[in-house]
């Protein structure tokens, strides 16, 4: 038994040991986590001192672009190998906020996203005729049992072959599956960082129809929802209708995020939505006409080429004609005309003549052309005449005389000479009229990050993957693929988004929205205030870091503005003062100084409208 004494003795010790507990708990809440609003979760802010991004104060020697070797230096990433990168904490948060913004949007259109293997089965690659086709991109293993395998460069054949014996009805359709994942390219010049991995992280899906209509609905939605992702990520991107070869109309489209480091080329108009591939972009051009006069023959020596002659005849190059000879797949010649100022398209050439080539030296005296003297006016017969439709209400030509040393001027189209077939043969340029608009029409450089492409039929008849329609026969499903390159992604941001002290990354994709910069930790007045503040953002729901590093303030800056968090907080002895912070806008450089009361709701107030990426 206790003395009574003694039960005093045990409850003041109680009443101690709670209170002990009770100040540590707080002490720990107080400095560390704090409650966030939603539930119990506990969330603590990030430390610089803790983050493992080891910054470089040189570019790497193997990076020739911006977002390469600016994700290097700021210690985002790091070469494993030829192609192949780890992602570090700060890349992977924001590769983590890209693939959120893919999940909303595609949650929103009805796709489910699921998870398949990363190795494939060569079975189904054979099934599909893509073993043999794709070449040494696809990387191919076999394992001891010698099955080969390939890396999934891309999954039509695994998501076909999932479906193909379990989506039976067509009152199951339209069904849209995606995953994201890391994809292999055995990639021929691995380069340029993220851009042109050999490993990369890709979203792809796809959509399996009863009909055409279906499919067409499926693609609209995932077109729109891709835009609508590359504008939250932070993006300019256009939408390009790729070169659909013979098969025409819009099955498929690019999303090119502009950027003078992109690989592709294109043309677009900043009136409308008009946008191709230079290989694909029609336009108007901007024309002029001869006065009218009577034929005249000129001699002409030493012109060679169109500028030699527009030269000699003093007169615009656009009232030339130049020709060109060319052999078409099963060997007849064909004598093209384009303006003198202007290009062959190529590929609108081999979509018309095939396999085409220019004809040679040899070949030109065979079907009795002469070499800078082609002209429309009493060519051999045989020969297919095709011109540019730029040129069919122009009827005033200077042009080739077929005679050695001799030109046409005043050739008249209809009197002297006819065509046999107008097509668009020409390089669409800058400055060329929008066929859809008409207004000048831009060329830019992009950055392919995704892709939406209606496949119909191929995969589902190759792999014999059918559905029993509402009029109770089996038919193929109808289907489309969608891909985004995650990883891709991130480095067009960049590209897009930075200036010659680092990153500059959107609100929407950055690891962390806030670094709070202590000027000197050791401060009592300022660590108190800077960690204060952490404190109440991280409870207002904004991403924070500290940077509570024993740095100098130049360095704590530097890294700052390297790693591109769209605001620092600058906490210093002079501004803590009159009781106010310095808060930067890393994207416009604008500094303010806020009263540190005000600091949170400021924040708050200029971060979450641009968190959604939506805003113009
Ligand atoms: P590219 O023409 O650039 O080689 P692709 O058209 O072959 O690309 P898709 O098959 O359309 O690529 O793949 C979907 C997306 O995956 C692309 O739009 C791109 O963003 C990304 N991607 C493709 N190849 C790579 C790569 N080697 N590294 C990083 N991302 C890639
Ligand atoms: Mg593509």
């Amino acid at each position: 038994m206790l003395t009574p004494k003694g039960d005093i003795f045990v409850s003041y010790a109680l009443v101690h040991i709670v209170t002990v507990f009770a100040c540590a708990f707080l002490c720990i809440i107080k400095h560390c986590y704090i409650p966030v609003a939603k539930g119990f979760i506990l969330k603590r802010y990030a430390r610089m001192s803790k983050l493992y991004a080891p910054t470089l104060k040189e570019d790497p020697t193997d990076a020739d672009i911006a977002s390469h070797k600016l994700l290097v230096r700021a210690g985002m990433i790091r070469k494993a190998a030829a192609g192949l990168y780890s992602y570090l904490p700060l890349a992977w948060r924001s590769i983590q906020k890209i693939e959120s913004i893919i999940r909303e949007e595609m949650e929103a259109i009805d796709a489910q996203e699921m998870l398949a293997p990363i190795l494939t089965d060569a079975e189904l690659w054979h099934q599909s005729g893509r073993w043999g086709a794709y070449g040494p991109e696809l990387m191919r293993l076999t394992d001891r049992h010698d099955h080969e395998y390939a890396l999934g460069p891309t999954h039509e054949e695994t998501f076909t072959d999932l479906i193909r014996n379990e989506l039976k009805s067509y009152k199951d359709l339209p069904v849209t599956l995606y995953h994201i994942q890391d994809k292999f390219r055995d990639e021929r010049r691995p380069r340029f960082g993220l851009m042109r991995g050999r490993e990369f992280i890709m979203k792809d899906g796809y959509s399996f129809c009863a009909n055409q209509e279906s499919l067409h609905e499926c693609y609209e939605q995932e077109k729109d929802a891709y835009a609508t992702i590359a504008r939250r990520c932070g993006l300019r991107a256009v939408p390009v209708v790729a070169d659909s070869g013979q098969i025409g109309g819009d099955t498929s489209v690019e999303f090119m995020a502009l950027a003078d480091a992109g690989e592709a080329e294109l043309i677009y108009c900043d009136a409308c939505d008009y946008a191709a591939d230079t290989e694909a972009a029609v336009g108007q051009i901007n024309v002029l006409d001869d006065e009218v006069a009577a034929c005249e023959k000129i001699k002409t020596p030493a012109c060679q080429t169109i500028e030699d002659l527009a030269q000699f005849l003093q007169v615009d190059v656009r009232l030339t004609r130049k020709a060109l000879a060319l052999v078409d797949e099963a060997g007849n010649p064909i004598v093209v005309f384009v303006p003198g100022n202007r290009s062959l398209n190529e590929v609108k050439a081999s979509h018309l003549f095939g396999d085409y080539h220019m004809m040679s030296d040899e070949e030109l005296v065979q079907f009795g052309l002469h070499k800078g003297f082609i002209g429309p006016v009493g060519l051999p017969q045989g020969i297919r005449v095709v011109a540019d439709s730029s040129l069919k209400d122009l009827s005033q030509w200077i042009c080739g005389a077929n005679e050695v040393d001799y030109h046409l001027r005043h050739a008249c189209l209809g009197k002297d000479f006819s065509i046999d077939e107008w097509q668009d043969l020409i390089v669409t340029e800058a400055g060329d009229s929008c066929p859809c608009c008409s207004a000048a029409l831009k060329s830019a450089r992009g950055i392919e990050i995704s892709q939406v492409f209606q496949l119909g039929t191929k995969y589902s008849k190759a792999m014999g993957a059918t559905f029993m329609d509402e009029d109770g026969t089996e038919k193929p499903f109808i289907m489309g693929c969608y891909g985004i390159g995650v990883s891709r992604t991130l480095a067009a941001v960049v590209e897009q988004s930075h200036d010659e002290h680092g990153i500059i990354w959107p609100v929407s994709v950055a690891p962390y929205e806030v670094a709070v910069i202590p000027l000197d930790v050791h401060d009592e007045t300022v660590w108190p205030v800077a960690q204060r503040l952490a404190e109440g953002l991280i409870k207002a729901g904004i991403e924070v870091i500290v940077d509570d590093r024993g740095e100098r303030p130049g360095i704590k800056f530097n890294d700052a503005d390297l790693m591109g968090f769209p605001y620092q907080v600058v906490c210093g002895k002079k501004a803590l003062a009159h009781a106010c912070v310095e808060v930067k806008n890393r994207a416009t450089g604008e500094r303010t100084e806020v009263p540190v009361d005000e600091v949170v709701d400021h924040l708050v107030h200029e971060i979450v409208p641009q968190r959604q990426g939506l805003q113009a």
